[in-house]
């Protein structure tokens, strides 16, 4: 495998309000316009539940389900392609979070786990984009990347409602996503080095294509 120059490896944690956390230091947060369209799509969803089966007004309320359905579809396509291609432009070498494919899988037709099939496919647009530019993605084991010190290692319990992290041992204080994607690059730079790459991109990708 190629030798990777750690300066140039960056360690993302994808989430729900920042869908990136850059290991940088740099978040990137869903797109205004994207959330807009999902939020009209909730609303059209909920007015085709209260109309009559059979009716006409059923029939227009899908027609404009599906419509807004692709259009959400197409911004967020649209968004990942730019997301992925600025990681993949910054770095040569990028590093997921392993995020449980088959929860992801299982969850498939519930419109509220949109989020996670954006995580889904910003990771397989990243893989996609890499392997053109002969760069590479890891994915590495999500266990304790968000409560682990990125400094000194201890384990800081914490809550989804705790967005800092404050280490009682070392005094390390910031964000908690920030810190994950410090965790998540240094696994993925540790499996580099003793040749255990973790799972590779390619078999997972049909997974991931939801
Ligand atoms: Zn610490």
């Amino acid at each position: 495998m190629p030798r990777i120059d750690p300066q140039k490896a960056v360690g993302v944690d994808v989430g729900l309000k920042n869908i990136v956390a850059l290991s940088t230091g740099e978040t990137t947060q869903y797109p205004r316009y994207y959330v807009q369209a999902e939020k009209k799509l909730a609303v059209a969803q909920r007015d085709l539940s209260r109309k009559k089966k059979g009716s006409n007004n059923r029939q227009k309320a899908k027609i404009k389900v599906s419509r807004l359905h692709e259009k959400v579809r197409n911004l967020r396509d649209e968004f990942l392609n730019k997301l992925s291609r600025k990681l993949v432009d910054s770095a040569d070498l990028i590093i997921f979070e392993n995020l449980d494919i088959n929860y992801m899988l299982k969850n498939h037709h519930l419109a509220k786990h949109i989020q996670d099939h954006a995580w889904g496919k910003l990771i397989q647009f990243t893989q996609c984009k890499a392997a053109k530019a002969g760069k590479v993605v890891e994915l590495v084991n999500a266990r304790y990347t968000s409560l682990k010190c990125s400094r000194c290692g201890i384990i800081v319990p914490k809550t989804l409602a705790d967005r800092v992290h404050l280490c009682p041992k070392c005094g390390l204080k910031i964000d908690r996503d920030f810190n994950a994607s410090l965790n998540i690059r240094t696994l993925g730079l540790r499996g580099r080095a003793s040749g255990d790459a973790g799972v590779s991109g390619s078999m997972k990708q049909e997974a991931l294509s939801l």
